[in-house]
């Protein structure tokens, strides 16, 4: 029976209802504290949101789950999760991945949620780099999440097991994409998590696609107890020499509380409470997106195509940074086919997205007219430039989309609409105010299952444990 206190006084407030906030706030409200999820929007779910145009519904995010772990084996980030939110395993419905790869002009090589398929594929294609290979295969397995290195660069760390510079940039271009908010490198700790995500564990993807899944968090939310408020824009974080005090609300009005766990990142955290600085400003990110999104009058499948996901560049070395001089940069991207996962639901369209690396500032500046001809040009160019790779979409296409860095700051307030927040992670959520802490992106983790961890972990370290202990 579902619990339902509404009071202007919480013990917490999480300000944003993207995954990391939907966790921390049932976690919280498991443990019996009033809480309040507040979000600006009016749907949940944050960059794993969802819409509706044109008569269907699309996904914000979603190309994968990452972490995908079979049901039943504990002890991994997904089963973790799924434990501490008490979400039943076959709530989310998950379909694995056919398969992916990443492709370069000279190369490519295929991965699945088996890890041996990567290993033979770079055994075949460098055999001179094999046992280096299965050397750092076995040094980031004997690596535990959270104990990396965030000073260390993941590509340096890479050479020091195999010196094939193109093996080097196969193996962390996918994911860079999948999560660097550091431009053509990453740090070692980003870089053992995402390896164990993306190649040891895998891709996954929920039938019906991530609003299922927001459901389930919502319905959780509320059966412990807790808030989903939308349309409730935190304008500001209030605070005293003791620390937090309450948020106002963008309508002006007021909650006290003692406490604030904020996933809107770092730096648009400080802006809100007012301790900004032109050096804080300095750390925002600036890996941005746009992302063309198409509905096809046939399956990838009968075009030929079964991979689930593309890395792909087109130049011989990898390139993973904000175009210098213009709004796109097409040598660059991800091609995802979320029909090439099993179970999923019947739907006579097909449906392909490709992920292209954008200027914040460019895309920012341009007038109405401007962005509605660059949103037409980064669609046609991006289905243009995967060609060689993949079957020509471009004809068969029903319904397109496009979102761009400036989509992203509207929906989610991240500065320079920069997906992955400000290289600097927190990992232990720490703020300068006592009584705010960070969540989700900035904290660190990233993507569906990395971002509700986040929630969970700074939710259990800094309000659970002081006062169960
Ligand atoms: C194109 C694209 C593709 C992606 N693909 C994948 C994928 O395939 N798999 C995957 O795992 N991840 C993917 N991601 C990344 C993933 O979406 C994010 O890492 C994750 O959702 C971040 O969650 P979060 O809770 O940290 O932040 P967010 O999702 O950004 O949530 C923050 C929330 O806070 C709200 N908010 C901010 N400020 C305020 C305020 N002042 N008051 C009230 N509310 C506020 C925002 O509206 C937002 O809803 C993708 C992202 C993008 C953009």
């Amino acid at each position: 029976m579902a619990k339902s206190p509404t009071f202007d006084r919480y013990d917490t407030v999480v300000i944003g209802a993207g995954m990391s906030g939907l966790a921390a706030g049932i976690r919280l409200a498991q443990a019996g504290g009033r809480v309040a999820v507040l979000e600006r929007h009016s749907l949940w779910g944050g960059l794993n949101s969802f819409y509706k145009k044109s008569g269907r519904r699309w996904d914000v995010g979603l190309h994968a789950l990452t972490n995908f772990v079979p049901k039943g084996q504990r002890g991994h980030p997904l089963s973790k999760v799924l434990r501490q939110l008490r979400v039943p395993y076959d709530a989310l419905q998950l379909g694995e991945q056919k398969g992916s790869r990443t492709v370069f002009p000279d190369a490519q090589l295929r991965f699945s949620n088996d890890f041996e398929l990567l290993r033979s594929q770079v055994h075949e294609a460098f055999p001179a780099q094999a046992s280096g290979f299965d050397a750092l295969a076995a040094a980031v397995a004997a690596t535990p999440i959270g104990t990396g290195d965030d000073q260390a660069s993941a590509r340096a760390y890479i050479a020091a097991f195999v010196d094939d510079a193109l093996l080097i940039d196969l193996l962390l271009h996918p994911l860079l994409w999948y999560g660097s908010p550091t431009p053509m490198d990453m740090d070692h700790a980003g870089f053992v998590v995402l390896w164990k995500s993306v190649y040891e564990e895998g891709f996954a993807r929920p039938a019906g696609g991530m609003r299922p899944l927001l459901d389930v968090l919502r319905a959780r939310l509320a059966d412990e107890g807790g808030e989903l408020r939308t349309n409730c824009g935190v304008a500001a974080i209030v605070h005293g020499s003791h620390g937090v005090t309450g948020v106002q609300l963008e309508d002006g009005s007021e909650l006290e509380t003692q406490r604030v766990l904020s996933s809107a990142g770092w730096v648009e955290t400080m802006a809100l409470s007012g301790t900004s600085s032109a050096a804080i400003e300095d750390e925002a990110g600036r890996i941005s997106f746009v992302e063309c999104c198409a509905k096809l009058d046939t399956k990838p499948s009968d075009l030929g195509h079964d991979d689930t996901i593309v890395f792909y560049n087109l130049t011989p070395t990898t390139i993973y940074d904000a175009p210098a001089n213009g709004h796109l940069e097409l040598r660059s991207g991800v091609l995802c086919c979320p029909d090439n996962y099993a179970n999923q639901l019947p739907d006579p369209e097909g449906t392909a997205r490709i992920t292209v690396l954008a200027s914040p500032r460019h895309w920012n500046g341009f007038d109405d007219a401007a962005y509605a001809t660059a949103k037409q040009e980064a669609f046609d160019g991006a289905f243009q430039a995967v060609q060689s790779f993949a079957p020509n979409f471009l004809p068969h296409v029903t319904v397109r989309d496009a979102f761009t860095p400036r989509t992203i700051t509207h929906f989610t307030g991240k500065r320079n609409g920069a997906v992955y927040g400000a290289p600097k992670k927190r990992p232990d959520g720490a703020t300068p105010i006592d009584g705010l802490h960070l969540i989700g992106t900035d904290q660190g983790l990233l993507g569906i299952v990395g971002a509700m961890m986040s929630g969970i972990q700074v939710a259990n370290h800094h309000v659970l444990a002081p006062t169960t202990s």
